[in-house]
């Protein structure tokens, strides 16, 4: 990745595998124990400024899909708490008060505050505009009601970034707002998905925020979940990556290992044809995330489509190649508890949050057809 990444990222990427490989996260199932082991390996200061307690001056994308990357080879429970720290406490960094970052970001860093990060609702997924949480002026602050699904850490988190509406304006109707994860009004139910992650629903009934809650300008909202989308967009990509390395190093090994026919399936041609190309995939992707990384990081532009080929591409070819790696295991790979057999379940839902793969083509086409 020499041209993307600088010193600094390689020394991070180097510390962080040096720690995670020798550590037995891969067996941690338990999401808050796993928040307090990346805040004391100073991971979590990748998600918040240095003014914070974080690591660089302002939050680099190239560090998040560092990280990403090498948390997802071994775990992708804790490459979600990772990430659920950038995206939760993001629209902070980016149009917090002195006051909110001083109070929450800190904190975030030092794994003390869990973050989430809630827009979806039933009716609003890909169509963040159809969002009809509302948010209504009572006095000194304003009264939340509404229902949010899909919501990473809900249960678990202390904070959640919330997007309400506050006005019929469609886009420009939406408010972004931090919520108390104990705020009075406030309930969780768990969604139990194929593969370990903290979800939920949030039901907000007469939440009551003071208006020192909102982040930003009332109306802002919506584009303060771009901006955070956007940034974190190619951070997906990565996670991918990490989990497709894994099922490509786990394939390479297991053919080697593994003789039919009297000799090693490695010697067949047909295995080292699904092995090249899981290999020009892993590739592929590699450049396309950290590309991505760079041109955001550098504000070379908006990145907003460098950022959704990126997520596209590598979401897509880590399916592509946990299938093959599943296929090259034979029955071995469909057994619970095989790495690729957890790999299989994992990766699938990395091509739905956070856009789509439809979406992410819709802005790719828009932009070409501007
Ligand atoms: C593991 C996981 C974690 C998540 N975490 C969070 C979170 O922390 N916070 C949060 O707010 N949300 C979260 N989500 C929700 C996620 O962002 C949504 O699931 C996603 O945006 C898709 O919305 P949807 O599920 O309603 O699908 P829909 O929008 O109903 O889409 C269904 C299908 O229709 C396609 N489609 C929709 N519109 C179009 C179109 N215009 N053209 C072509 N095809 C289209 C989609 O691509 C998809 O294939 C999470 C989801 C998952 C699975």
């Amino acid at each position: 990745m020499i041209g993307f990444l600088e010193e600094r990222h390689i020394d991070l990427r180097y510390r962080a595998q040096a720690w995670i490989d020798a550590s037995d996260l891969e067996n941690d199932h338990d999401p808050l124990r796993i928040v307090g082991r990346l805040a004391r390996h100073e991971l979590l200061r990748a998600c918040v400024p240095a003014a914070y307690g974080g690591l660089r001056e302002r939050v680099e994308l190239r560090d998040l899909c560092v990280l990403r990357g090498v948390l997802a080879y071994r775990s992708s429970l804790a490459d979600t708490m990772l990430a659920m720290q950038g995206l939760g406490s993001y629209p902070v960094t980016l149009a917090g008060s002195e006051a909110q970052k001083q109070a929450l970001l800190p904190r975030v860093a030092n794994g003390q505050t869990i973050c989430a990060f809630a827009i979806t609702e039933p009716e609003a997924g890909s169509d963040v505009s159809a969002v009809a949480t509302r948010a209504v002026r009572d006095g000194d602050g304003y009264l939340i009601d509404g229902v949010k699904c899909f919501i990473s850490n809900a249960g678990v988190a202390d904070s959640y970034v919330v997007f309400a509406r506050t006005s019929d304006e469609s886009h420009r109707g939406l408010s972004a707002f931090l919520v108390d994860g104990k705020a009075n009004g406030l309930t969780t139910s768990p969604i139990e998905l194929i593969a370990p992650h903290p979800i939920g629903t949030v039901t907000f009934e007469r939440v009551r925020v003071p208006a020192s809650a909102r982040l930003g300008e009332e109306g802002a909202g919506f584009s303060l979940a771009m901006s955070t989308l956007d940034f974190f967009r190619s951070s997906v990509g990565a996670a991918a990556l990490g989990m497709a390395a894994r099922a490509l190093d786990e394939a390479t090994a297991r053919v080697k290992a593994r003789r039919q026919f009297g000799r090693p399936l490695a010697e067949f041609q047909a295995t080292q044809m699904a092995l090249a190309e899981m290999a020009v995939d892993v590739a592929a992707s590699r450049l396309l995330v950290f590309s991505a990384a760079h041109v955001i990081d550098a504000a070379e532009g908006p990145g907003g489509v460098d950022a959704a080929m990126a997520k596209l591409y590598a979401t897509e070819a880590a399916q592509r190649v946990i299938d093959r790696a599943v296929q090259l295991f034979g029955g071995q790979g469909v057994v619970r508890g095989c790495p690729v057999e957890r790999l299989y379940r994992e990766v699938r839902a990395l091509r739905i949050y956070e856009g789509t793969s439809e979406i992410q083509k819709l802005v790719i086409a828009k932009s070409l057809l501007r």
